[in-house]
């Protein structure tokens, strides 16, 4: 079946409606800062199992923008654990979610959506400005393109994904300067595979590192702590949950990873 010739290809802009008292509970965490966070951007790259359970809750805090891209279409397979309903089965996921976040909204978001992938985006020169980037993608070459574009404007970027079998996950902050995905994962540039159609996915691990994900954002924009930039989880066993601040590898295959 091809579904490409009905999918929508034009960006869309919405605006979120902003909830008089909403904010109140979070303005009191310490640390949290209601009047930066809803004037911050953050990029996510993908629309899909991990970028559904960050982007509604990033919503949900308020903040001042979202950007999304993907250019998947949504399918009844999703349905377990992205931000989908039967309504959008067929469409191009940015979009769809884009619509979706719109009641999650607590503040005047502004969610500005691409039906396309990073690398189309990066080709068509399409204004990525932001605060912080999460790369919640399922391959490899799209890391890899996320870690070089954020890197060279001095962006961070937030990477997590989860294992097939659905019981591990990490998050790994990519700064300004200082160590890159590629610093974590030597391998990942010669990887130019994806992930085969069906792969297993279910929704309480990206929960799990969803969450963690949300708050790193908090923690690079305002004054939250974060001993870390790698922490891993592992649902069945908590001996096997560990973080640490990994320092960058001195040969590292993505060249001049620590200029701006
Ligand atoms: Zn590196």
């Amino acid at each position: 079946m091809q579904k490409m010739f009905t999918v929508s290809r034009k960006s869309i802009l919405l605006k979120g409606t902003s909830i008089p008292g909403a904010e109140d509970r979070q303005q009191k965490i310490p640390g949290f800062d209601q009047g930066i966070f809803s004037k911050r951007r953050v990029v996510c790259v993908g629309a899909g199992g991990i970028i559904s359970q960050v982007a509604p809750t990033l919503a949900r805090k308020g903040v001042g923008g979202i950007t999304l891209l993907d250019d998947d279409v949504v399918e009844a397979s999703n349905l377990n654990r992205q931000r989908f309903y039967i309504k959008d089965i067929g469409q191009n996921k940015a979009l769809a979610l884009a619509e979706n976040l719109l009641p999650e909204c607590i503040a005047e978001t502004e969610i500005c959506s691409h039906p396309f992938r990073l690398e189309e985006v990066i080709a068509r020169q399409i204004d990525l400005t932001c605060d912080v980037a999460i790369c919640g993608v399922d391959n490899n070459p799209a890391r890899v393109a996320a870690s070089r574009y954020f890197r060279a404007r001095g962006i961070p970027v937030i990477f997590t994904a989860v294992n097939l079998t659905g019981d591990h996950g990490y998050v790994f902050v990519q700064g300004k300067d200082g160590p890159c995905i590629a610093c974590l994962f030597p391998d990942i540039v010669n990887d130019d595979r994806y992930p085969c159609p069906g792969t297993p996915a279910i929704a309480d691990i990206l929960q799990a590192v969803g969450s963690l994900a949300v708050y790193t954002v908090d923690t690079l924009l305002m004054d939250r702590p974060r001993k870390w930039n790698y922490r891993r989880i592992s649902l069945a066993d908590g001996s096997q949950d560990g973080s640490a601040l990994l320092p960058a590898r001195l040969h590292c295959p993505i060249p001049n990873h620590q200029e701006k």
